[in-house]
């Protein structure tokens, strides 16, 4: 079928001249086509729009993309209702017991608990599209491809084909769960992150399959909602890629709560047995259990986006290429969020995306700068991480000086019954610049905020200690770590 060619009305120079970083000369009026409407593409569209481009975002599934429909929404939102049952543990320590002869224990139920993750992840994929709607954004519901630089072909699902000419276009396509060959997904008891969200009932017996963010999140709040949890992981300690402390303080919680960890144990495949799964190991041991969880990392949507035929160049994974402002390696071809591999979050997805649409539309840009990156691991407790790891300051790369604070010596702490967790800050030596931290608390990912104001301000530990913090709190640890860290004069 012969593709319907939209063409809007303001004439535009066809791509930017400028192409040193912060420059270019494309402005408002440009048309602007963006493929994918998660965070990266969603975000752009905004920016765009405010810059005055004519703005079409092209989505398959949805708008919010997987993050608002199947991965950060979704999750957090259980997670919510894990941390509801992982309050009521410590009820008696604060001194509620049951009323009467009763005894006081919850259980989730899994079909309202499911019902909430959904209609919660809906709405807020309604409230985007309704943003995006009131700020002249046109929405095309269908799956694009580059035909060539500066021309989009979507798909639609009544089965026609519509060309959108652009001067400026961003890929914000994403990832998917990876799947392995040897545990294919049944959707019933081999489960993707995706599909988890369909289950009833909880699961008896839940085998997780990989320790990393989305491993270790899940696993901790589906044993915090009764299930028994084997977490299957193939590296010495859960959480390899976070700090050395934070991953030993979350797998003594996860061994306290009764989940079974296996170290240095990889999955080599899952099977479906009648009502269960039998996950084999790689040296042969056999581990049952009535559901299976692959949580085994993601693979770029980058295939059929007509990338090769663009010139747009991929990574060996099958990322898109970009440098620090989202250009990939075609004028005018920009791209944005996990298909470009480079960090895979949310907030980060949407600064490439914000980026790429002041790059291209002319406006003031900053590179992305990882290094003011905070992150946050949503197990009970919480770990967040910014700036510089302490591995890099004890190996020498980076000169600093670093300080460790239980949070058990905190008052608030002790009033609120948290006795693990820590609150650690990296300084510089001499100039005393805070350079990075990792809080491991309940709501790390709030307290982690003033340390990434201290460093994307380039503030001294000095600047933080002295500012008040509310006594008492769990930020004053924070201001406290701060004057640990402070250098006497001369
Ligand atoms: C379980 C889980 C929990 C997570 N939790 C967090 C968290 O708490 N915080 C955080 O910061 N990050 C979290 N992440 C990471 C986060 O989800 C991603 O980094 C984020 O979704 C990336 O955004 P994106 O815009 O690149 O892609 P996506 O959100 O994946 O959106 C891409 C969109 O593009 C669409 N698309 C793909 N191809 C086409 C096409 N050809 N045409 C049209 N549309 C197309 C897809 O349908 C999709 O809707 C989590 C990830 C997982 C798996």
């Amino acid at each position: 079928m012969a593709p319907v060619t939209t063409t809007p009305s303001t004439p535009v120079e066809k791509y930017p001249s400028g192409s040193a970083v912060g420059q270019s000369s494309t402005r408002a009026g440009s048309r602007v086509v963006i493929i994918g409407g998660g965070p990266g593409g969603y975000e752009a569209a905004l920016v765009a729009a405010q810059l005055g481009a004519d703005v079409t975002l092209v989505e398959t599934k949805g708008v919010g993309g997987s993050a608002v429909l199947t991965d950060v929404v979704p999750s957090k939102t259980l997670i919510a209702t894990a941390e509801w049952m992982t309050l009521t543990e410590s009820a008696g320590d604060r001194g509620i017991r049951p009323r009467g002869e009763s005894e006081a224990s919850y259980e989730a139920d899994f079909a309202t608990v499911d019902a909430r993750v959904l209609r919660l992840a809906k709405a807020q994929s309604r409230d985007i599209h309704a943003r995006l709607e009131r700020e002249g954004i046109r929405i095309i519901a269908g799956t694009g491809h580059l035909e060539e630089p500066g021309a989009v072909v979507v798909d639609t699902p009544e089965g026609q084909q519509v060309r959108l000419e652009a001067d400026v276009t961003l890929l914000a396509t994403g990832a998917r769960p990876r799947v392995l060959p040897t545990a294919e997904p049944d959707g019933e008891r081999i489960l993707t992150w995706t599909q988890l969200y369909e289950l009833t009932e909880v699961p008896r017996r839940l085998i997780v399959v990989g320790s990393g963010v989305t491993g270790a999140e899940f696993a901790g709040a589906y044993r915090a909602l009764g299930a028994e949890v084997v977490l299957v992981s193939s590296r010495d300690r859960v959480l390899p890629g976070e700090d050395a402390d934070a991953a030993d303080v979350i797998e003594g919680v996860f061994k306290r709560r009764g989940m079974h960890v296996l170290a240095r144990s990889r999955a080599e495949s899952v099977r479906r047995r009648g009502d269960g799964v039998q996950v084999e190991l790689t040296d042969g041991r056999i581990v049952h259990g009535s559901h299976c969880l692959m949580a085994v990392g993601g693979v770029p949507n980058t295939e059929d986006l007509g990338l090769a035929e663009s010139g747009v160049a991929i990574t060996e994974r099958g990322h898109i290429h970009v440098d620090r402002v989202s250009r990939t390696t075609v004028r005018g071809i920009y791209a944005a969020g996990d298909c470009t591999g480079v960090l895979p979050l949310a907030s980060v997805a949407a600064m490439q995306g914000r980026i790429a649409m002041w790059h291209a539309l002319g406006d003031a840009v900053a590179p992305l700068d990882l290094g003011q990156v905070s992150a946050n691991v949503f197990t009970a407790p919480e770990i967040a991480t910014v700036g510089v790891s302490e591995k890099q300051i004890t190996s020498g790369e980076v000169p600093g000086k670093t300080v460790t604070l239980p949070l058990a010596r905190n008052p608030r702490a002790k009033m609120l019954g948290i006795r693990e967790g820590f609150i650690k800050i990296f300084a510089h030596h001499g100039s005393g610049a805070v350079l990075g931290g990792v809080v491991v608390a309940p709501r790390a990912s709030e307290l982690i905020f003033p340390i990434t104001l201290a460093i994307s301000n380039r503030l001294t530990v000095d600047e933080i200690s002295n500012a008040f913090t509310v006594y008492p709190s769990l930020s004053g640890s924070i201001a406290e770590a701060g004057r640990m860290l402070h250098e006497a004069n001369g």
